[in-house]
């Protein structure tokens, strides 16, 4: 049995190499790539993305997995080879439904729209990419229905990247979280904003980098094992165990945006990071879902990174990097500027209580696409009815609208965006749990020390990789099902108390 493991991941080590090798050349394509050299990344990239593909269906996996498949019963359900087979059977039969030229089509496509979007959203140039789109959404259907029985068309592609969740389960669920929000958001409204202004000064380039690795650092990303560069869409991306990197963006007239980038992305790499190395470059090689992942970025990026206990510490690091810049500002006034909450155009730089209104126009307007609901000429307008409907602001142009995002013109129409949500649903319920097993956590942040909290999540979370899905991640490490509770619980306690709301 143990030569057959061998085998097996021998075989898939093959395919989780080569998507490596194209995730090294589309990490270059977003930070140091000349624009000229865009054309044949594309052919590159969807190269790679086929062979990829060939790799992991070869049929010699499927036979290994049907002779190992008594064995892996005979285990234990937590036993590293039972969940070896019994998710890389899951992902085999998967990638066995799709052609690999469909997919080596699909990363082509979608390289070549990524490179539109970035010349067109500068120039607020939709109708460019209308036909793009169009072929993305004409593709995802496609992609859709190489897995037919759903219930909803977006389902399978739900299923991709959260593993288990379903169109209808997910509206119910957030129409639920809405439902909560709103009010929140309208009681917050009515009192006068807080004053942020003080993150709206020049912080040079150089200080916003050095500050935004050294709280990443101090919180647990690890630079021997991961390094940070610039980009346009920040992002984190895995090559191996010992490598997985990170990336911000500097805005030197906003001091949040590279912060807490850098933090958001340090959650998702310290996830990566903390997988066993067994289990590298194989089936569970990667963490469990879009939401499971999110919630770490969102845990390390809000929960902590814009808590008061956290920036005790940190603060005064923060003044430091920047002489004589916020020597006016009292920490007080720095954590009430870092939680401002306001109705805003821009999902990425949304405060944590309208950010879910972002994501959740989004999941919509998916699931609407791919019913044939709304088309893709309409879909302009149709997003700014639902910024004024659900957030009450309505961007000037499509720039700041439908073209914020990259995600839609990366490839790929459906099953996107319920991750964010998830996440941050999550990212409550696992800080919940680690408290309660910890309640000295917060005060250890105070003088720096994040290794308590950093060690929990590794122990019941990161270890595992995708050896056990979404819904048994959050049993195992909480106790209890998924649940919007400890998430409106945290903002109605932190922001009832910033806002005064009684
Ligand atoms: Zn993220």
């Amino acid at each position: 049995m143990e030569a057959k493991i061998n085998e097996l991941k021998r075989l898939w080590a093959e395919a989780a190499d080569l998507r490596s090798v194209g995730a090294v050349l589309d990490w270059d394509q977003s930070t140091y790539m000349p624009a000229g050299g865009a054309p044949a990344r594309a052919r590159h990239i969807a190269l790679l993305g086929r062979l990829a593909q060939e790799k992991a269906t070869d049929v010699r996996i499927g036979h290994l997995l049907d002779e190992l498949q008594a064995y892996a019963e005979s285990l234990p359900y937590e036993h590293p080879d039972a969940a070896l087979v019994r998710v890389g059977r899951r992902m085999y039969e998967r990638d066995l439904k799709v052609p690999p030229a469909f997919i080596g089509d699909m990363f082509q496509l979608g390289a070549e729209s990524f490179n539109a979007w970035a010349k067109a959203r500068p120039e607020n140039d939709f109708k460019s990419l209308r036909p793009y789109l169009e072929k993305i959404l004409d593709t995802s259907r496609r992609l859709a229905n190489f897995f037919p029985g759903y219930e909803h068309i977006a389902d399978p592609l739900i299923d991709t990247s959260d593993f288990g969740m379903k169109a209808t389960t997910l509206r119910s669920l957030f129409a639920q979280l809405r439902r909560e929000l709103l009010p929140l958001v309208k009681a917050i409204s009515a009192h006068p904003p807080a004053d942020n202004s003080c993150l709206y000064r020049h912080f040079d380039q150089k200080g916003q980098l050095e500050i935004g690795a050294e709280l990443s650092r101090q919180m647990g990303y690890d630079f021997q094992r991961g390094r940070m560069d610039l980009t346009h869409h920040p992002f984190t991306t895995r090559f191996s165990d010992g490598d997985i990197r990170i990336t911000t963006r500097v805005n030197e007239h906003d001091l949040a945006d590279c912060l807490y980038s850098c933090l958001h992305e340090a959650g998702h790499a310290m996830y990566e990071l903390g997988i066993r190395p067994e289990l590298n470059a194989t089936a569970l090689g990667h963490g469990t879902s879009a939401g499971v992942h999110e919630s770490q970025s969102r845990l390390w990026e809000n929960l902590v990174g814009r808590s008061r206990d956290f920036w005790v510490y940190a603060y005064p690091r923060m003044q430091a990097t920047f002489p004589g810049v916020l020597d006016d500002i009292s920490l007080e006034t720095f954590y009430r500027a870092v939680n401002k909450v306001q109705r805003s155009l821009i999902r990425v730089d949304a405060d944590e209580v309208t950010y879910n209104l972002h994501v959740m126009i989004r999941f919509e307007l998916e699931l609407m696409l791919l019913e044939g609901n709304l088309q893709v000429r309409d879909l302009p307008e149709v997003w700014h009815a639902h910024y004024q409907a659900d957030l009450g602001v309505r961007a000037p142009d499509d720039r700041d609208g439908v073209m914020q995002d990259v995600h839609w013109f990366a490839g790929q129409i459906g099953g996107m965006f319920q991750g964010y949500t998830l996440g941050n649903i999550l990212s409550a319920q696992f800080y919940q749990a680690a408290r309660q097993a910890h309640p000295e956590s917060p005060e250890e942040m105070r003088s720096g020390k994040f290794d308590t909290l950093h060690g929990w999540l590794i122990e019941n979370l990161y270890q595992y990789g995708s050896m056990f899905t979404t819904d048994e991640v959050v049993q195992r490490a909480t106790g209890g099902p998924l649940s919007i509770e400890p998430y409106m619980a945290y903002l109605k306690g932190k922001y009832g108390e910033l806002y005064d709301l009684g």
